[in-house]
């Protein structure tokens, strides 16, 4: 083939992929993956950490940006941004899944169990905690964690990984306790993520910490096998069925890490996170349909990644990272897509407008 022919040949393959497909691969399974307080200077950080080796975040075939701010906010809190999330809807700080004046907001994660798919939550924070709750109750303060927790005990979803067993311990309405409750429901309920290994078709309930789980140092690799784990048991429990599932993923702990100022810890977080990140799109890989959305809820440290010395002519100047705040931030928030559909999500939108497209990709709109 000579030249003309191979410059022809590759237009008319270019050409070809630039025109959208007129009947799109459904998408029938969604992971969506929260760092909390995760914006683009801590994945920066993972990728100075890891000297620019490819981590997950680089495996993103699209990416968006996201616009956090809150309705009475512009610098949100983590209840408004996972009611924006879960629910498409702006709502005040504080408030988890209701609306600024009350109304509950019905989220992709009920929506998604109404329209027949399996559903499941991990987290490494309490499961009663704001991100979570977000997809299963309605309460106008984040900290009702007793409301909150009743609330769970009535989402019907099908895999609940995280802690938050001290209020799972406390009496439940119809006599013994919440973890009663749940083996009432039908649910296999367990401390250990080894024994869900045991589970047949029942749905499971592991609570593994009293309140959040440890940090990442101490607590290992549970956040990527948790993951690992959520996947399998949503993929059996949707196996034979048109519908597929909808999970939630948080590195809960992020937050905490900037809160507290502590770029190691950050760090240790961002690297958990993203391995748990690696499992998601290593499952879609393996299972076509599957589309996984990486993304935060709000920025929070006002992370900068800064030059120690400030002559550019020197080789190397050094880096530091710097927090402006033991806050959250207003600033935008990456998004990273992968798999089926990764190419039908992009752009600069709100926090709420992600959150409808992923329920329309779902067919739960
Ligand atoms: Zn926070």
């Amino acid at each position: 083939m000579n030249g003309k022919w191979l410059t022809l040949v590759l237009c008319l393959l270019l050409t070809g992929t630039a025109h959208p497909n007129p009947n799109p691969e459904p998408v029938r399974n969604l992971v969506l993956m929260i760092g909390d307080g995760m914006g683009l200077a801590q994945v920066s950080m993972l990728q100075i950490g890891n000297d620019y080796a490819p981590t997950a975040f680089d495996r993103a075939q699209q990416v968006a940006l996201l616009v956090t701010r809150s309705a009475n906010n512009r610098v949100t809190d983590s209840a408004a941004a996972a009611t924006a999330l879960a629910t498409g809807c702006k709502t005040d700080n504080g408030t988890l899944g209701v609306d600024p004046s009350g109304v509950p907001l019905e989220s992709s994660m009920a929506r998604a169990a109404a329209k027949g798919l399996a559903t499941g939550i991990v987290v490494t924070s309490a499961l009663q905690h704001a991100t979570p709750g977000a997809f299963y109750a309605h309460v106008g303060d984040r900290g009702d964690m007793p409301a909150i927790t009743r609330q769970l005990a009535a989402a019907d979803i099908d895999v609940l990984i995280g802690g938050g067993r001290r209020w799972l311990a406390e009496p439940c309405d119809d006599g013994g306790t919440w973890f009663d409750a749940f083996v009432r429901r039908g649910y296999f309920v367990t401390d250990d993520l080894a024994q869900t290994h045991s589970v047949g078709r029942e749905k499971v309930l592991c609570a593994v910490a009293e309140k959040h789980l440890p940090k990442a140092s101490e607590r290992g690799d549970f956040l990527p096998r948790a993951t690992e784990r959520a996947l399998e048991l949503l993929d059996a429990a949707s196996a034979g069925r048109p519908q597929g599932f909808l999970l939630l993923v948080e590195g809960s702990l992020i937050d905490y890490a900037l809160h507290a100022g502590d770029a190691g810890w950050t760090l240790d977080e961002m690297r958990d996170f993203e391995r748990a990140v690696a499992a998601a799109m290593d499952f879609a890989d393996r299972t076509p349909g599957t589309l996984v959305v990486v993304t935060g809820d709000h920025e929070t440290g006002g992370l900068a990644i800064s030059a120690n010395k400030t002559d550019f002519t020197l080789g190397e100047n050094g880096l530091q990272y710097h927090f402006s705040t033991t806050s959250h931030t207003a600033t935008m928030l990456p998004v990273y897509l992968y798999g089926t559909g990764a190419d039908r999500i992009g752009g600069v939108m709100e926090n709420t407008e992600l959150a409808r497209r992923i329920m329309t990709l779902l067919g739960v709109e």
